[in-house]
């Protein structure tokens, strides 16, 4: 759990007012998950006792929540606060709330358990899953925003730089994982949230989970971490070779960082996502790589490390000035050795804002 800044949470409440009334949504119900601490500066807690804000298209926003959290939660103006006893129904407070809606937009998130509760208590209602109308906000970051995953983004680069004058072989993946979610702390997150550290034939695997592997020369080390700055999160991948690397990782190298610059270069407002995956991929294509280019160019990120917009094959979202995401290209070949390299950028009013600066060469440690 993180302390979320002071945004204008009244502003972001009356935007998804005009979103609801424009496509006709009775009311937003938000749980579990991002798109609740985004309008409120709240995360709840992921338990069995229901908590959920309810907006109405037009009325109060509320925040139903168990009595005992009430003290967890920051008084707003842009919603009001409802507890609810031990041994209260949550959900008949919230269907009271939302009562004769036709149409709800439900957090994606929800757990099962109270979205079935809802849908007996109301039997009109239709319910929608509310990030189509939330990722309308949540993509386009405001310069706070940015300016959290600028830290975060910053932060990782310097637990990149120390990494470089560490020695890798001798010491197992589980044991640098635990070095760098320190390091991540140290340079300033509230908290690491993943770490994969993935050498020699594991590198061919992308999300890869640190083993008891000893390192050694010659391998091949990817290393993609990230944690959460102020609910904010960073993710940055960058590839070493302990010692040298064989002509052909250094020559295939070369080629994942020319298609992630051209990823990077691709990137204005109006260009669509396929074309910056496009983009990358070409390049990767074209060096006869493609078909070990296994995954999509990147991800939106924000108060979630995926979110839109996807810069994936297909999706010809127009990109707009202060959307966030990753550009990752990734060349495996299974049993023998893989690489990827990750920066979080921004699209800028005419070009690309780099969040991630790190040297992006293949560092060779020993
Ligand atoms: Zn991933
Ligand atoms: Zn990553
Ligand atoms: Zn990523």
């Amino acid at each position: 759990m993180s302390r979320f800044p002071d945004f204008d949470y009244a502003a972001r409440i009356a935007a998804i007012r005009g979103l609801m009334a424009e496509t006709g949504c009775g009311a937003l119900m938000l749980s579990v998950g991002a798109d609740l601490p985004y309008f409120t500066g709240y995360e709840a807690m992921p338990l069995e006792r229901l908590t959920m804000l309810v907006v109405p298209v037009d009325g109060d926003a509320v925040l139903v929540v168990p009595q005992l959290e009430v003290p967890r939660v920051e008084r707003r103006d842009a919603f009001d606060i409802r507890a609810w006893d031990e041994g209260g129904d949550p959900v008949a407070i919230v269907a009271e709330l939302a009562s004769s809606t036709e149409t709800v937009a439900l957090g994606d998130t929800t757990w099962s358990t109270f979205l079935l509760g809802l849908q007996a208590a109301m039997p009109g209602t239709r319910f929608e899953d509310a990030s189509l109308l939330t990722r309308e906000l949540r993509m386009r970051k405001e310069p706070e925003e940015i300016r959290f995953l600028r830290q975060a983004a910053e932060a990782t680069d310097r637990v990149v730089s120390r990494l470089e004058s560490m020695r890798f072989s001798g010491r197992s993946e589980a044991d640098l994982a635990t070095a760098i979610r320190s390091m991540t702390v140290e340079e300033g997150h509230d908290l690491a949230t993943f770490d994969i550290v993935a050498s020699g034939p594991n590198s061919a695997s992308p999300h890869h989970e640190p083993t008891e592997r000893e390192i050694e020369s010659g391998d091949i080390v990817v290393v993609d971490f990230g944690g959460r700055h102020r609910g904010y999160c960073s993710d940055t991948t960058r590839t070493f070779s302990v010692g040298e690397p064989t002509p052909e990782m250094a020559q295939a190298y070369d080629v994942l960082e020319a298609a992630q610059a051209a990823g990077r270069a691709a990137i204005a407002p109006g260009v669509t996502a396929t074309s910056v995956d496009e983009a990358t991929r070409l390049v990767i294509e074209e060096a006869g790589y493609g078909e070990r280019f296994i995954h999509r160019t990147g991800h939106g990120i924000g108060l979630e490390g995926h979110e839109h917009p996807y810069i994936v094959e297909g999706n010809q979202l127009p990109l707009e000035a202060g959307m966030a995401f990753s550009i990752e290209p990734g060349i495996y070949l299974p049993g023998e050795w893989g690489m990827r390299l990750e920066d979080i950028v921004v699209c800028g009013d005419s070009g690309v804002d780099e969040l991630n600066r790190s040297e992006r060469h293949l560092r060779i440690v020993e």
